[in-house]
């Protein structure tokens, strides 16, 4: 990345103090029509940082072979859930695209070959939480996918390429959460907040800890933690996104965590603010 490249950005965003990172754990889809703390926590979280020219979103919920940026004008708010009321498929997030900003992270990306997508839109990992964000929808949305064939490793490291959108104004945001194990919910204490396994509790522990210290080669390593890291983060998916957030973290930044609860025994809320 040299000056040219920043320019190029600064044709449609301007320059900004270095924006903050967050990852947004999001917990159930009915969090973007409920009313608890964790939806609180969102809101308060968009009142502490600088109003974005746009946000970057790699959501849990994208998980593909290769990695895509969603290039459209007008992105769909998709109802990628099943079982749910019909008030949450009801829900519309119309947040604009950014074509250019979507071009730019693909260059940003180079030697690695992201391919704009026009199929996709805004999943359920995105708007529901972005919408607690930023509820009148204004601010341009874009989504980076993460690609399954790669290790965590790779998305740590593909992820500090996108340090210079920090400085025009891009809010990047990556949604999913810590502990996630839908198998093992404790569906009696579904809704209850503090309620967590074992398991559960030793491995928001031992993350927060390691995210606290800057540990983040226990983080990427996080598959030779244990059976508690293990049964936490069964299958990669809600996980990736906390990685893309820690590859942006510089030395200059401070973390942070809110919403950091468990709920409905194996699923925590564990939020994280960098910078
Ligand atoms: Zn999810």
């Amino acid at each position: 990345m040299n000056l040219n490249d920043l320019d190029k950005i600064s044709q449609q965003f301007n320059t900004t103090e270095k924006m903050p990172v967050l990852f947004l754990g999001h917990g159930s889809p009915m969090n973007a029509i409920e009313e608890n703390q964790f939806v609180q926590g969102f809101r308060n979280i968009s009142r502490e940082i600088p109003k974005p020219n746009a946000i970057l979103c790699i959501s849990a919920h994208w998980f593909t072979n290769g990695t895509f940026v969603t290039a459209m004008q007008n992105p769909k708010t998709i109802h990628d859930f099943y079982g749910f009321p019909k008030e949450l498929f009801a829900v519309d997030y119309p947040a604009p695209g950014s074509p250019e900003l979507a071009r730019e992270t693909a260059e940003l990306l180079l030697p690695e070959i992201v391919e704009e997508d026009h199929s996709w839109g805004l999943d359920h990992g995105a708007w529901s939480v972005i919408k607690h964000l930023y509820p009148n929808a204004e601010i341009p949305v874009i989504q980076l996918s993460i690609d399954y064939t790669k290790p965590p490793e790779y998305h740590f490291d593909l992820a500090k390429r996108l340090q210079k959108l920090r400085k025009k104004g891009i809010l990047i945001i990556g949604s999913g959460n810590i502990v996630h194990n839908l198998r093992m919910v404790d569906w009696k204490n579904i809704n209850t907040v503090g309620a967590g396994w074992d398991w559960a509790v030793e491995a928001r522990e031992k993350t927060n800890n390691w995210l606290l210290d800057g540990n983040f080669r226990n983080l990427i390593d996080y598959q030779n933690q244990g059976i508690a890291l293990q049964t936490a983060v069964p299958s990669p998916d809600h996980y990736l996104p906390l990685i893309y957030s820690l590859g942006l973290k510089e030395n200059s930044d401070q973390l942070s965590l809110f919403n950091d609860e468990l709920i409905g025994g194996s699923l925590s809320m564990t939020s994280v603010r960098i910078g």
